[in-house]
């Protein structure tokens, strides 16, 4: 898709930019699936299953979110996945985010699992495939929700494991459509999965991969160069080297962008300071996602509404953010043009 002006949007008032934010139609492109589980869900599965938790109750439970960076968020985020156990409980969980993302006027959905989590802890890769897809397929007929999983490595774990993964997936290729990199960044550097990228890209799966989150520039390069990365998830960190923000801009590199999540892991020190609306200036193809929604404080209109509020952005730059989340996703051509066709009657009606 090539950029177009934003010349033809009707003037909408700034009192009714959070309501234009609720409705308008959009595209979520970086939402951990594990990263959904609300503490009622993870309580209400730990009973079906008979698995104790560290935690008393809903409200410990809640309590204990106050991480402050990465690492100690991912420590609770994979005690929180333990209660996750059969097929029924993935097909739950990623029915409560598509039952969540229909509210937030989400169209289409590309959702990361990290079967590593599970597979490690005895869970089969059927199980959770099986689970998450047929609640993907559930969206599609009963919510209007499209959706496609995005199978995730983690990074802090070796590139034999990262390997036997993909060779578990295999038999279920038809059932995701792209390969992430995802977990603890720092340390973890992209060139240390280069063989199992290359492999998957023969494989045909589309590429994306976290990096520049808290990572420096240089893990964003590693991302492009050696695994040939199609969209950075985070990139934030993407403008301490301007010519990699010329690469992004020329090349059309999508950044999935997740404001809350940077501000509760304080990679910004408040939301005001987020380079939200620096990176659209720059003319980078940034989007607006949710991250880990149960986690970080938000879905994905509580993304947009409490960082605009923040940040002073505009209705021009909420379609702009809309329109790329179209653009970035991987569906063909045609659906892109018939979702941008939404995005611009959904602005015309708020004339
Ligand atoms: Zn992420």
């Amino acid at each position: 898709m090539q950029p177009v002006t934003m010349d033809h949007l009707p003037t909408i008032a700034p009192d009714r930019l959070p309501e234009l934010l609720r409705r308008m139609p959009k595209a979520e492109l970086h939402i951990h699936i594990e990263g959904s589980l609300e503490p009622e869900l993870i309580f209400q599965l730990a009973r079906r299953n008979g698995v104790s938790l560290p935690y008393a109750n809903v409200e410990e439970l809640r309590k204990a979110y106050a991480f402050t960076n990465l690492q100690s968020f991912l420590d609770i985020y994979y005690a929180g996945a333990s209660v996750l156990l059969k097929e029924q409980d993935f097909h739950d969980m990623a029915w409560a985010y598509l039952r969540r993302a229909q509210a937030d006027n989400v169209l289409h959905a590309e959702i990361f699992f990290d079967p590593q989590t599970h597979t490690a802890r005895g869970v089969s890769m059927e199980t959770v495939v099986r689970g998450l897809h047929s609640a993907c397929e559930r969206a599609r007929t009963e919510l209007g929700v499209q959706a496609s999983l995005i199978l995730c490595f983690l990074r802090h774990l070796s590139e034999a494991d990262a390997f036997e993964t993909l060779e578990q997936a295999l038999p279920l290729r038809d059932r995701f459509i792209g390969v992430g990199l995802d977990s603890s960044e720092v340390g973890h550097p992209p060139e240390k999965f280069a063989r199992v990228f290359a492999r998957c890209r023969e494989l045909g799966l589309h590429i994306v991969a976290h990096a520049g989150e808290e990572g420096p520039p240089a893990y964003v390069w590693q991302a492009l160069d050696i695994l040939k990365a199609e969209r950075i998830d985070h990139g934030v960190q993407s403008p301490k080297d301007p010519a990699l923000v010329r690469r992004l801009a020329q090349d059309r590199i999508p950044l999935t962008v997740c404001p809350l999540s940077n501000l509760k892991l304080c990679v910004f020190p408040q939301l005001a300071d987020h380079n939200l609306g620096r990176l659209l200036d720059a003319g980078l193809v940034a989007t607006v996602n949710s991250d880990d929604p149960a986690y970080f404080g938000g879905y994905l209109n509580d993304n947009f509404i409490q960082t605009f509020a923040a940040t002073g952005l505009t209705a021009p730059q909420a379609w702009q953010l809309a329109r790329n989340s179209f653009e970035a996703s991987f569906v063909d051509a045609a659906a892109k043009r018939r979702y941008v066709e939404r995005l611009d009657a959904a602005f015309a009606s708020f004339a």
